[in-house]
């Protein structure tokens, strides 16, 4: 089966010669593994700081090895109790057309339930970081004003309709296209703009003349420093991502004024939705609901083959996705 290796680190922005394409033997699973033919593959921004060779939160790429991260696909062989070949399989060995999977890190998934993607989107990890981050982070309250960067994204685009489903005043969303605010606007948001029409400070002072509440962040950089201004006394920032620094050599020159979080009394927390897993059952119960009432709508962009996923990666980090990136195999 095909593979995709990681041929080089890049310094700085990534480029196709960055990854491998490689033919490796069909690997044979081994007591409690099963087999999996992948059909889904996710593409997101942490594999960025995983092409580093930097200590993080999770371990950096091999050199001349396969990629990982998030997958769906068909089981073949099972030696796995309660796995049955046929099954299909929620996993981390994407980057690859078949993998073996422990079966501890492997999970079944209804597709009688949802479309199957939406397990690595909507019902699955991007899900859980817009709802862990706005509700357990932010601890947004019913009423407050909401602004979320990088709002036409897989997990924006989920901060804001669940904002307003859980009784938010006003969400405003920030994104890098016109069609994308247009689209912000279908969903529900109140305000949405391109951040590459005028200064993020000024775009937001407009969309939220009386100030912000609560802060997503997903971009960092000149976008949190708008924020920053905007938050009123006891404002909360959830700090998810920081997206406009990753392909950065140099330190962000923003934000410059971080010292208003003293006068402000403003709370900037930084999350892994991986501490929130307690949280899991109570997600999928309401997403369900939402998802079923269509309630909450979410988009994809699916790039076609995997010798495409490189470019659906790089596309990824420029903004070509509208929703959560996937690559189906
Ligand atoms: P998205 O679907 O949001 O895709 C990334 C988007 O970022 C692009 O579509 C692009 O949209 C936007 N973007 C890229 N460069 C810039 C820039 N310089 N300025 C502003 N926007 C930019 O990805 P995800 O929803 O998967 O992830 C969103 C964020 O959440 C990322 O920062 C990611 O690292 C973080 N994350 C954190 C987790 C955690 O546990 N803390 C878990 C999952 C995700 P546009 O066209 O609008 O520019």
């Amino acid at each position: 089966g095909r593979e995709i290796h990681l041929a080089s680190r890049p310094d700085g922005w990534p480029t196709p010669e960055n990854f491998r394409l490689v033919e490796a033997p069909v690997p044979t699973p081994g007591p409690g593994q099963v087999l999996v033919r992948n059909t889904l593959m996710s593409v997101d921004p942490y594999m960025r700081g995983r092409m580093n060779d930097v200590k993080s939160y999770v371990p950096p790429f091999r050199l001349d090895a396969p990629l990982d991260g998030g997958a769906l696909g068909e089981v073949l062989t099972s030696n796995a109790e309660g796995i049955d070949p046929g099954d299909t399989v929620l996993h981390g060995l994407g980057w690859r057309e078949y993998a073996v999977v422990d079966a501890a890190s492997a999970r079944v998934v209804d597709p009688e339930l949802a479309p199957v993607s939406a397990y690595l989107g909507v019902l699955g990890m991007t899900g859980l970081t817009a709802y862990a981050g706005l509700l357990a982070v932010a601890r947004m309250q019913p009423g407050e004003t909401v602004f979320v960067s990088a709002a036409a994204g897989a997990v924006g685009s989920l901060v804001g309709q669940i904002a307003k489903l859980r009784g938010a005043g006003r969400v405003i969303g920030s994104a890098g296209s016109p069609a994308k605010v247009d689209r912000l606007l279908g969903l529900g948001f109140d305000a949405a703009f391109d951040y590459h029409d005028g200064p993020v400070r000024e775009s937001l002072k407009a969309a939220a003349p009386n100030g912000i509440d609560v802060y997503f962040d997903n971009v960092g950089g000149d976008h949190l420093e708008a924020a920053i201004g905007a938050l009123r006394t006891h404002g909360r920032a959830a700090i998810c991502g920081m997206i406009a620094q990753y392909n950065d050599a140099e330190p962000p020159a923003a934000p410059r004024n971080l010292a208003l979080v003293i006068g402000k009394r403003l709370t900037l927390q930084g999350f892994l939705v991986g501490d929130h897993a307690g949280l899991r059952d109570e997600f999928l119960g309401e997403m369900a609901g939402w998802l079923r009432s269509g309630e909450i709508r979410y988009d994809e962009t699916v790039v076609d083959g995997l010798d495409n996923a490189p470019a659906a990666f790089l596309g990824l980090l420029r903004g070509e996705n509208l929703g959560k990136m996937l690559v189906r195999l």
